[in-house]
Order: structure tokens, then C-alpha cells, then sequence
């Protein structure tokens, strides 16, 4: 299924993609799903943020060419970093370029959401907690990374996690081709067969440090050819089986 979150008329709902249709749910997608009869057209909805996370955690040199181009290598065990939730923001919506910053990147990514309450979960039942996949914009400051010394306000600003446009609950992840376009130029081209450290490990790595809740994401780290965006710029993330992720940068 593929589920998107929209507001129609000033409600807020979710509900499953179907075609060019959207057919609204009776509550959120992580319980049992009913539906309400309500069918929108796509056209006549405005998406948001397909999850509300408590928190978003990312994984920072997770594909051996993109920890090759920051000067480093892949770590011995995930780098884990958070993302605010305030961080968040839809497919479609600006990307707020801060005027303390000189140097804001994109990094396409591919995000995991959680669908349950879950703590120390095992590998072999990571699946379980996963309720499916969408696109993710690992926007950073690149200049206040380095001289800050860690990243929660490189890393953190409103509207630097773009996540969409919808999420994909039935898809097989290992060997995806990930793609991020700046006004028309491709920029990164990678596949998810590249990352490092796979999803089921990241999982057991994570909620042995923290619990994660239903709606919760994960970001699986960038491929190579991360790079500068400026105001005015189209930034795109597609992946394969899942769909496009739009921004437009703007002034703050
Ligand atoms: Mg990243």
C-alpha cells in the first residue's frame, strides 16, 4: 500500500494511494485499516509529511563513496545522529536556507518508518517493526557541521527533513536505485544495495539505545556527490518504487 497523509477541506487524514485517487482512512495506518468511503482525487489534495515522528534518527557515512568524500571511512558501527521533529516537512514545501549558513547540502536518503513500540529488538525480527519506506532530504549546513562539532544545529533547522511524498508499505528495499536532482542536473546516483550497514542491523543498533514508536524514521544515509544548494534551486529525491520528493529552496 502506498500511504499518504493530505489535508482536504481543512481536515487532516490519512489514506491509501490508489492511481490518481486517494481513498481517505478512518484513523491512522498502524493499526488495523478502515477506510470511510471518502475517495479524493490526488489533485485536489494538499500532501504533508506522511508521518509525524517523535523523532527522526540518521545515520551519518553509511555508503563507502559518500564516508570516501567527507574524508573518512564507514564506521565500524552505525553513526547514529537525531533530526528534530520540528525538522520535518512535506514534499512540495520550501527548504528554509538560514542566513547564518554559507553552505547548505542536499543528501538524498532513503527513510525507514517504524510502525510499532519497540526496544531491543532482535535482528532477525527487525521486519516486523518496519511499517514501510519514502524518500528523505538529509538537508545540512555544511559550514556550521564542521565548525560546531557535532551536528544538531547543522543538521536541525525547520524544514531540513523533507520526507515523501507518500510511504510505500509493500516493497523490497535491498537494491533500489536513489537519485537526487538539483534543477534538472543529477547529482547523486547510488542504489540501497550500496549502504553498509543494512536496515535490520541499523534497527537492532538503534532501539538498543532508544525505543522507537510507531510513525518514528529513520535515515539510511546518503550515497556519493552530496553538494551546495542555493536559494532559488528545485531539489529532488527519487527512489525507485516509492516516488519523487520535491523542494524548492528559499530565503529564511
Ligand atoms: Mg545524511
Amino acid at each position: 500500500m502506498r500511504i499518504a497523509r493530505y489535508v482536504h477541506d481543512g481536515e487532516v487524514a490519512f489514506g491509501v494511494v490508489e492511481g490518481d485517487e486517494v481513498a481517505e482512512l478512518a484513523s491512522h495506518p498502524f493499526g488495523p485499516i478502515t477506510f470511510t468511503g471518502n475517495r479524493r482525487a490526488l489533485a485536489e489534495v494538499k500532501l504533508l509529511a506522511p508521518v509525524l515522528p517523535s523523532k527522526v534518527v540518521a545515520i551519518g557515512k553509511n555508503y563507502a563513496a559518500h564516508a570516501s568524500e567527507m574524508g573518512g571511512e564507514v564506521p565500524a558501527q552505525p553513526l547514529i545522529f537525531l533530526k528534530p521533529s520540528t525538522a520535518v516537512t512535506a514534499s512540495g514545501e520550501t527548504i528554509a536556507y538560514p542566513p547564518s549558513s554559507e553552505r547548505v547540502d542536499y543528501e538524498g536518503e532513503l527513510a525507514v518508518v517504524i510502525g510499532r513500540l519497540c526496544r531491543d529488538v532482535p535482528l532477525e525480527r527487525a521486519d516486523e517493526v518496519v511499517f514501510g519506506y519514502t524518500c528523505a532530504n538529509d538537508v545540512t549546513a555544511r559550514d556550521q557541521q564542521k565548525s560546531d562539532g557535532q551536528w544538531s544545529r547543522a543538521k536541525g533547522y525547520d524544514s531540513f527533513c523533507p520526507l515523501g511524498p507518500w510511504v510505500e508499505t509493500d516493497l523490497d528495499v535491498t537494491d533500489l536505485r536513489l537519485t537526487t536532482t538539483l534543477n534538472d542536473e543529477v547529482k547523486q546516483d547510488g542504489r540501497t544495495s550500496q549502504i553498509v550497514h543494512k536496515i535490520p542491523a541499523l534497527i537492532t543498533h538503534i532501539t538498543s539505545c532508544m525505543t522507537l514508536l510507531p510513525g518514528d524514521v529513520i535515515l539510511t544515509g546518503t550515497p556519493e556527490g552530496v553538494g551546495p544548494m542555493s536559494i532559488g534551486d528545485e531539489v529532488s529525491v527519487e527512489i525507485e518504487g516509492i516516488g519523487r520528493l520535491v523542494n524548492t529552496v528559499v530565503a529564511r
